[in-house]
């Protein structure tokens, strides 16, 4: 999961705006979320908490954008 999956997906066309259903055509402000993960010996390793960003649609007419958590959940 990383902000490369997402230009791909962008570039393939493959999110979809929920309000238009055109594919979105940019994104802003992605962030990698990481945890602290504490395992009891003494150790903290860095985990992975998930990604988000704003998705914004684009296209002419439509104001959409959603700043989200589940981006994948857009794919079409
Ligand atoms: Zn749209």
């Amino acid at each position: 999961m990383s902000v490369e999956e997402i230009k791909t997906a962008i570039k393939d066309k493959k999110l979809v705006c929920p309000q238009c259903s055109k594919p979105v055509t940019d994104f802003d402000k992605y962030i990698q979320m990481t945890v602290d993960v504490w395992d009891g010996f003494g150790d903290s390793r860095l985990g992975t908490g998930g990604d988000k960003v704003t998705l914004i649609c684009g296209n002419e007419g439509c104001s959409w954008k959603e700043r989200t958590e589940y981006w994948r959940n857009f794919l079409g």
